[in-house]
């Protein structure tokens, strides 16, 4: 799998955990574990913010800010996002997962499952 694709994963498990770790239902954890937790996460996510090309960091941030969040899977051929069967030429490519795509539907940042 493209590395970049690998990284915009993991950057939208961190923002789906932070989202959690800012909630509610977090503080059962105490303050301290959970100022600290956040304090990880957050450094955890520039790092790899840090080492997506900024294009494509753009991107993603504005997905996010739109779908909340910037990446999805495509499963069984349908976007996990906007739920649109990919067309068969999409579908059919033998390098998936190779570069950055994008949902021709949702514009949303999709990878292969
Ligand atoms: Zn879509």
């Amino acid at each position: 799998m493209n590395k970049v694709i690998e990284k915009l994963i993991a950057l939208n498990d961190i923002d789906a955990m932070l989202k959690d770790a800012e909630s509610e239902e977090y503080k059962r954890l105490g303050f301290q574990t959970k100022e600290q937790c956040i304090e990880n996460l957050k450094k955890m996510r520039d790092e790899i913010a840090a080492s997506i090309p900024k294009s494509i960091l753009r991107r993603y941030e504005k997905l996010k800010k739109k779908y909340g969040r910037g990446i999805a899977p495509v499963v069984n051929n349908i976007c996990t996002n906007c739920f649109m069967q990919m067309p068969t030429e999409v579908a059919s490519k033998t390098d998936k997962n190779e570069k950055v795509e994008t949902c021709e539907n949702c514009g949303i940042i999709i990878y292969w499952t």
